[in-house]
Order: C-alpha cells, then sequence, then structure tokens
C-alpha cells in the first residue's frame, strides 16, 4: 500500500500503482465471497483448537487462521524523511530502483541488506555513498567484499544522517561524522534506506514459535507451530520478500489451509459466495 509504481508483478506490462493492485486484489476476493473487515486486530488467542481473534471488544472464531501481518521497513525516524519518502526516499531497490537512473545516491545501513540494495541499484544509478555509522560493516565478508568491487560505490564510515534537504525531491543530505562531531552536506538525488525490517508478530509473542528476530517458523510448508494456525508472506519470509513470492506463499497458505479444514472433518464449500464463511 505504500509503494508507488510496482514494476515486477505479472500481468501488468505498463505496470501498476502499489494501492491499485491491491484494490484490485480486493475486489477479486470479495468475488468469491470474502469478507473484508477493515479494522486492527488487538489480540489473538490460538491455544484452542478453535482460534479466536479480538477485535476490540468483538471476537472472531475461526478453525483456521492465515497471518500475512507482512514485516516494516525501520526508518531513521527524522522528519525530512518522512516528507521525501516516495519522491527520493525509499526503502525498497528492487521496487523504486528504475527510477533512479543516472543519479548520484546514498544507501543508509551496514548490513547484508544495505549491501544487497547497493549492488542491485548500481545497474541503474550514477554512483552510490554507503553510509555506515560505525566505522565498520556489519554485513557477511562476501557481500562487503562485492559491493567494494564495484567502480559505482563508495563507503563512508563514522555517519549518521541528520536531515534530508529538499521541498518536493531529495536534493542532498546532511551528514555527521561522530568521530570529529563535524557536520557537512552532499549532493544527492536519491536515498535507500537499508537498516533493516521489522516482522509485524507482536500480536503472536507467546503464541506461535519465532526465530530471534520475530519472524515467524515455518515448521513444513506453511505451517506454524499451531496447527490450525499458517502463515504467508514476508511475515515469515527473510529471503525473497516480493510482492509476488507473497502472493504465492498465501496461494500455498490457502491450500494448507483447506487441507487442514478437510483433514478435520470442516465442511469446506468452495462454490462462490460461499467459500471463505468456513
Ligand atoms: P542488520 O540488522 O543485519 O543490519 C542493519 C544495519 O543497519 C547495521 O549496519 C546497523 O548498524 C545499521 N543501522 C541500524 N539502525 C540504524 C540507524 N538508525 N541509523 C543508521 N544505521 C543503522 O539488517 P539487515 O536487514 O541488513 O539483515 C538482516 C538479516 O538478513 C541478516 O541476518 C542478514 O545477513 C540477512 N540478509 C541476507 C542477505 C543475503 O545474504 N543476500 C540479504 C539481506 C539480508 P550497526 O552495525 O551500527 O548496528
Amino acid at each position: 500500500m505504500i509503494t508507488s509504481d510496482v514494476e515486477n508483478f505479472p500481468g501488468f506490462k505498463e505496470g501498476i500503482q502499489g494501492p491499485d493492485l491491491m484494490h484490485e486484489m480486493k475486489k477479486q476476493a470479495e468475488r468469491f465471497g470474502t469478507k473484508i473487515i477493515d479494522k486492527n486486530v488487538t489480540g489473538v488467542d490460538f491455544s484452542k483448537k478453535i482460534a479466536k481473534i479480538y477485535v476490540g471488544q468483538t471476537e472472531y472464531q475461526s478453525y483456521t487462521v492465515i497471518i500475512a501481518t507482512g514485516a516494516s521497513a525501520k526508518w531513521l525516524g527524522i522528519d525530512s524523511e518522512t516528507k521525501l519518502l516516495g519522491k527520493g526516499i525509499s526503502s525498497c531497490a528492487t521496487c523504486d530502483g528504475y527510477f533512479f537512473k543516472e543519479k548520484d545516491i546514498i544507501v543508509v545501513g551496514g548490513g547484508d541488506s544495505a549491501m544487497e540494495e547497493a549492488l542491485f541499484l548500481t545497474k541503474f544509478v550514477k554512483s552510490i555513498k554507503i553510509i555506515v555509522r560505525k566505522d565498520k560493516v556489519r554485513a557477511s565478508a562476501i557481500m562487503a567484499k562485492r559491493a567494494d568491487k564495484s567502480p559505482k560505490i563508495e563507503f563512508l564510515y563514522n555517519l549518521e544522517v541528520k536531515e534530508f534537504i529538499g521541498e518536493n525531491s531529495v536534493e542532498g543530505v546532511k551528514i555527521l561524522n561522530n568521530k570529529t562531531n563535524k557536520e557537512s552536506e552532499l549532493k544527492i538525488q536519491g536515498a535507500f534506506i537499508a537498516i533493516g525490517h521489522k516482522p509485524n508478530t507482536e500480536l503472536f509473542k507467546n503464541q506461535l514459535e519465532m526465530d530471534k528476530h520475530g519472524y515467524i517458523i515455518r515448521k513444513s510448508f506453511s505451517h506454524t507451530s499451531v496447527p490450525n494456525v499458517f502463515v504467508a508472506g514476508d511475515v515469515h519470509d527473510t529471503r525473497y520478500r516480493q510482492a509476488i513470492t507473497a502472493a504465492a506463499y498465501g496461494c500455498e497458505a490457502a491450500l494448507d489451509a483447506m487441507r487442514y479444514l478437510e483433514e478435520n472433518g470442516v465442511e469446506v464449500d468452495v462454490s462462490a459466495n460461499s467459500y471463505g464463511q468456513a
């Protein structure tokens, strides 16, 4: 919902806007009887065979649940970043890289994500400065070496982003050297923030097995540690993180949930306008 042009979802040869793609998906799901409740879930209880989902005071009960709450990119949290988000600031090179052809840009972060984003962006941009806040990167040696070899990439250490400059597009960035305490400016036309992702799993703490970063663990196929709870998309996927892969995981989870219902004697009526009610 927060991305603008989506150029890599199959079926849209001219690309499609993120919110438009979601609108189409919603309409398609509704055609098969899916009821969409546009509210935030405030709690869940997966301890019994019937799962309970709470939206404030309202309790929903279900034989199965598919979790697809995604992961959120971490942001620096400065005002100018919010203002220029989608106007030269992005957190997704595969989504937005194409729009930075022949530009001078920065990538913020020193982990594997930052290396991966920078390497991908070399296909489009003129130059990349990787802004690392410590005196060394956290990325794996192989990724860091690969980035270091690119003639388009330069590493800058001990730097913190203070402010992005520009009203309707990124024109520069103010950076602070945390060793010398000196501030300086770089002229850039784009910035990719690659300081990690946070899976949206707060709700499921102590109910489902997660890895040390909070990603839900797939036990086998789309199964979680609870037999009637399934998972799809970036909430478990630390590797691909694409709309197309998330959609495919959704299909897997739906098939696994249906199989679970059948194996547990719950009748599933797959005719239009009733599928989804079980
Ligand atoms: P990481 O947590 O590994 O790295 C985050 C980086 O961003 C660190 O360098 C960190 O700096 C920096 N950072 C964090 N917050 C800020 C901030 N506020 N300002 C400036 N810099 C900041 O996250 P990644 O997403 O890079 O990687 C997550 C996991 O996914 C890792 O296990 C990684 O190996 C894996 N991964 C693997 C890939 C591959 O193999 N192809 C590709 C992408 C991810 P500091 O070091 O100072 O904390």
